[in-house]
């Protein structure tokens, strides 16, 4: 058997970034199962996964316009400092959560002058070639369940809310 859409693989992975440091890994804990085809990985991963058998081992780089995108500079905002009011200290690296027209996001905070403050609503990951080291583990055939639910399920079925 190897990795098709609607089959459910098990996989170990490291993520670094360009400077070869790890930002994510499964190593140590348990490892990744996903549903493939069903964009839970992102497409340029999934799409070098495509084929692969157990005991395959693999090193593949994917750019930004088949990871997380590139970095949008409109995603940049300078924000009157006053907008922040509840928050006694506003440093730089810390995150927030937004409303925005596309849905609730992460932004973190880039630079905190006098008045202003300037957020980065991009993914952390965007702009970034994305450097995985992936081992397949496991493959079976997905459920009718899994397969309505675009995800896979664990032991006990299905554990969130749909
Ligand atoms: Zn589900």
């Amino acid at each position: 058997m190897t990795i098709s859409a609607k089959k459910v693989a098990t996989i170990h992975y490291t993520l670094k970034n360009e400077q070869g440091e790890v930002l994510d890994s499964s190593e140590g804990q348990e490892p990744l199962v996903y549903l493939q085809g069903y964009q839970n990985l992102v497409p340029g991963l999934e799409k070098e996964l495509e084929g692969k058998a157990v005991g395959d081992k693999l090193s593949v780089v994917v750019p930004p316009e088949e990871g997380y995108g590139e970095t949008d500079p409109q995603l940049f905002q300078e924000l009157p400092k006053d907008m922040f009011g509840g928050i006694d200290q506003i440093e730089v690296g810390m995150e927030f959560h937004a409303e925005t027209a596309d849905g609730p996001q992460v932004v973190e905070v880039v630079e905190v002058e006098e008045d202003t403050v300037t957020i980065n609503g991009n993914h952390p990951l965007a702009g970034m070639d994305l450097h995985f080291d992936v081992e397949v583990l496991e493959i079976r055939d997905a459920t009718e369940e899994e397969l309505q639910h675009g995800h896979v399920h664990g032991e006990g079925g299905c554990g969130h809310e749909h």
